[in-house]
């Protein structure tokens, strides 16, 4: 595989369920569609995403501050926000194979396009549409599907008592606007973030954990003075655009739709998906939307209180307007396995050389073996560095790496392993992506030396173990 190659998403999906980054949901029962697990290593990338996120959007600024709301909320919420009435994706039926698809998504890869009714409100399939598993052009024409999960609060299960899992975050923010702004000293602009679970019942989960019915999600809500709303939506893209420069996501891959006026929501002023050139198409990774007055506005209109600012310079009251970028943290876990994802060529003998790419179909050539990686930024690697006794069988080596080991685990999350040649642990490292290996040996028992090891070059430096922690904390920032 070349450098600018994608990587196939077999290939991605095995080494996730091979070294422990994601399982299928209920597995052992047959698994369910649309939910996943995350394993002993994709749990701490989910991690390092999150905090890399709370870092930039919360803790290193001072116009901003977190949230952490229920998952269940009052079902007027679900009123207010629109989601009752509108949170639907268009559904068919194949009356041939009685499958179930998402009309827009069959229409979209058949290379047609969704029409609108008479009425300019229903949707109606074009000619030609085929089921995209049989082939039968016997397709319904499409009906709203509500994506909201529902569930019964308390022991009775009538109407009353329905309500919904969230379906994002943003509306426990919206709900809690007046509690943070009586209790904290913001001032606008200023913006409250939450990172939590949301559900939503696609109709076609699809694309690995890419759409999933349970997913977890970074969202900020902006408050800002009416009026600035293009200049604070501009302001957050480039942000957002550097945050995901700054976690490995090299700016070639990732692109900005703009949204026309014609696919605007009639309350939005602007909005831009920062998309991801994913090895099954270019697709969303976050969507920012100017939002105006809308959600506030609803959520005053739905509970009879006021949610307004109150500028105690200019002695204005007013309904603030919102900047929203919102994120998937799976989304942004799947794109960073498929950027790191290579499979080389490497020098045998774990001296130094240059690795490259594989060439699918091509002998290996001499001296080289195959090797895979994940070259992971290491702020967001789930391992930072493992500690290696050269040999397993020398109690002053083993004593030394695992004295070394315990000292760095203080602060990282970092692997120790006595097992199999050095070379084979060097591969299983590389393998999940862990940027530093340190090799504790014979030299080091003399003159307290190690051997620092890069994942991406393979090149091999000697330091003092005494440097060794500032080193990996220099790789990580
Ligand atoms: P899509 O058009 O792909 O369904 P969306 O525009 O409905 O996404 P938003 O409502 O803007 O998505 O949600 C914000 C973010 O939440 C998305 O950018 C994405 O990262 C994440 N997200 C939304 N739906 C899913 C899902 N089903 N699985 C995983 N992540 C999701």
């Amino acid at each position: 595989m070349s450098e600018s190659s994608p990587a196939s998403m077999e290939a991605i999906v095995s080494l996730c369920k091979r070294r422990g980054f994601i399982f299928q949901g209920s597995e052992i029962y047959g698994g369910l569609n649309g939910f996943w697990d995350y394993g002993p290593l994709g749990c701490e990338l989910k991690r390092n995403i999150r905090e890399a996120w709370w870092r930039a959007v919360v803790q290193r600024r001072d116009d901003v501050v977190g949230l952490d709301s229920a998952i269940i909320m009052h079902p007027r919420v679900w009123e207010a926000s629109g989601h009752v009435e509108g949170f639907t994706d268009p559904m068919v039926d194949c009356r041939c194979c009685r499958r179930r698809f998402r009309a827009d998504q069959v229409c979209e890869e058949q290379g047609l396009k969704l029409e609108r009714g008479l009425d300019g409100r229903t949707l109606k399939l074009p000619a030609g549409v085929r089921c995209p598993a049989c082939g039968a052009a016997e397709l319904t024409e499409p009906r709203s599907f509500n994506l909201m999960f529902k569930t019964f609060v308390g022991p009775v299960e009538d109407s009353s008592a329905v309500t919904y899992l969230r379906p994002e975050t943003a509306q426990g923010i919206f709900a809690n606007f007046d509690n943070v702004l009586s209790t904290s000293r913001v001032k606008i602009p200023f913006g409250i973030a939450q990172i939590g679970k949301a559900f939503r019942n696609e109709i076609n989960p699809r694309n690995f954990t890419f759409r999933s019915r349970e997913f977890e999600q970074m969202e900020l809500e902006f408050f800002i003075r009416p009026g600035t709303d293009a200049e604070w939506h501009e302001y957050w893209v480039a942000e957002r655009l550097k945050w995901y420069a700054s976690i490995g996501l090299p700016e070639g891959r990732l692109h900005r739709y703009v949204y026309g006026p014609d696919e605007l929501a009639h309350y939005a002023s602007a909005c831009v998906d920062i998309t991801y050139e994913f090895p099954f198409g270019t697709q969303e990774l976050e969507g920012i939307a100017a939002r105006g007055a809308f959600d506030l506005g609803r959520h005053q209109e739905f509970s009879g209180k006021p949610l307004q600012y109150f500028d105690p310079e200019t002695r204005e009251r007013f309904v603030p307007h919102v900047v929203e970028p919102s994120a998937g943290v799976d989304r942004i876990a799947l794109a960073l396995l498929c950027e790191a994802y290579r499979e080389e060529w490497v020098p045998t003998a774990d001296v130094p050389g240059e690795p490259r790419p594989a060439e699918p179909g091509q002998p290996l050539p001499e001296g080289y073996e195959a090797r895979t990686v994940l070259r992971f930024a290491p702020c967001i690697a789930p391992v930072k560095a493992a500690v290696f006794p050269l040999l397993k069988n020398k109690p002053a080596l083993v004593a030394r790496a695992r004295e070394l080991y315990e000292s760095l685990r203080e602060r990282w999350p970092v692997f120790y392993d006595l097992q199999g040649a050095i070379g084979r642990r060097y591969r299983r490292q590389d393998e999940i992506g862990t940027p530093i290996g340190i090799t504790v040996d014979f030299q080091t028992l003399e003159d307290d030396t190690v051997t620092l090891r890069d994942r991406d070059t393979m090149q091999q430096i000697r330091v003092p173990a005494a440097e060794v922690a500032d080193r990996i904390a220099a790789a990580i920032r």
